[in-house]
């Protein structure tokens, strides 16, 4: 039995025909530890397999190839019992916080609704102080927020909802894609806070999804660079970002301005769209064709990811190959 909370192993995301579809996502293995409580940033350009990623975590598909374990346990040879408790323990909050919300109702209904699925509390005075709570985890209070309808709220506000209804089921894991990107620049700092908030406060680790490199490096803990479907590089996220291995990343952290340690919030850092995709049946690195210092094999052989610095600091480039 893993002691992990997710062992994702050899996952690979076909779109299409084994070898002439998208892949989306190629031969990626990785451990979420248990414990501690972590923010793992996916950062890539927009196609690059970010949201693939969280999907598949969040049970939406199956992957093509390899298997993902929870607490030792593939996902999809869950019985109906063991289902049931992964939606409970592994929760999503999405980019557009306005989408979820029916305008009709209360923002009262949204937390009624989560109490009577999961069968939560018996008194509505004990539904209400569960609320409360989840709605105090995120910086915001019943009485401003629960009589309102949707559209008296702000972007944030209602964004922060999403994280308190979230949080109210105690999961052990939120799958946060893209959850800033639609949220005023000025408050996205509050948000992150609140995950970071969650993260030590109640043991709740994420899967944080962005485009944004400067929010990775404000919340710390561990990054990972997807480059068309394929990992380019992940470590510590302060050593990644100041210290870039992979060429790719290097040119994407040369063009954007340099993260001050005292000045956490450079404003904000977009990455451009992948020009090209790929399929299952292309060889070598991904990266061949834009890299500055590619090598002949490159053409030709995919590289593994190999250390380049402390604490799990791997890059995907043969220039690193010991
Ligand atoms: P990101 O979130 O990094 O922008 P995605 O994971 O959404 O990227 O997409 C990765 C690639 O897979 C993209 O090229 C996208 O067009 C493709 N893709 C995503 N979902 C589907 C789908 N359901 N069917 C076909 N192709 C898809
Ligand atoms: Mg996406």
């Amino acid at each position: 039995m893993s002691d992990n909370l997710f062992d994702i192993r050899n996952v690979s995301k076909i779109y299409g025909a084994e070898d002439t579809g998208l892949v989306a996502l190629s031969d990626y293995s990785f451990e979420i530890p248990a414990e501690p409580a972590r923010i793992i940033t996916i950062a890539g350009e927009s196609g690059s397999g970010k949201s693939t990623l969280g999907e598949l975590l969040l049970r939406s598909s199956p992957p093509t190839r390899g298997e993902i374990l929870f607490q030792g346990v593939d996902i999809w040879k869950f019985n109906e019992a063991q289902k049931r408790e992964y939606y409970r323990h592994v929760q999503a909050v999405f980019q557009d916080p306005f989408g979820v919300y029916n305008p009709f109702y209360r923002i009262r209904h949204v937390f009624d609704m989560v109490v009577k699925n999961y069968r939560l509390a018996t008194s509505k005075q004990a539904a209400r102080d569960l609320a409360e709570e989840a709605l105090n985890a995120v910086g915001l209070r019943g009485d401003d927020v629960l009589p309102k309808y949707p559209h008296q709220l702000s972007g944030g506000q209602r964004q922060r909802i999403m994280i308190a209804r979230a949080t109210m089921l105690k999961p052990r894991f939120i799958v946060a894609d893209e959850p800033v990107s639609m949220v005023d620049a000025s408050l996205r700092a509050s948000i992150l806070d609140v995950m970071m908030n969650l993260r030590d406060e109640y043991g709740i680790s994420f899967l944080y999804v962005t485009h944004d490199l400067s929010t990775a490096y404000q919340i710390g803990d561990q990054i990972l660079l997807l480059y068309q479907g394929t990992v380019a590089e992940h470590g510590n996220a302060v050593d990644v970002i100041s210290n870039p291995q992979h060429p790719y990343v290097q040119l994407l952290i040369e063009s954007v301005p340099k993260p001050d340690p005292h000045d956490p919030w450079p404003g904000e850092v977009e990455l451009p769209a992948e020009e090209s995709f790929r399929t299952a049946s292309a060889k070598g690195c991904r990266f061949f064709q834009r890299c500055p210092k590619r090598l002949s094999r490159c053409e030709t052989e995919s590289p593994e990811r190999y250390d380049v610095g402390p604490g799990g600091h791997q890059a995907a480039c043969f220039l690193y190959e010991p």
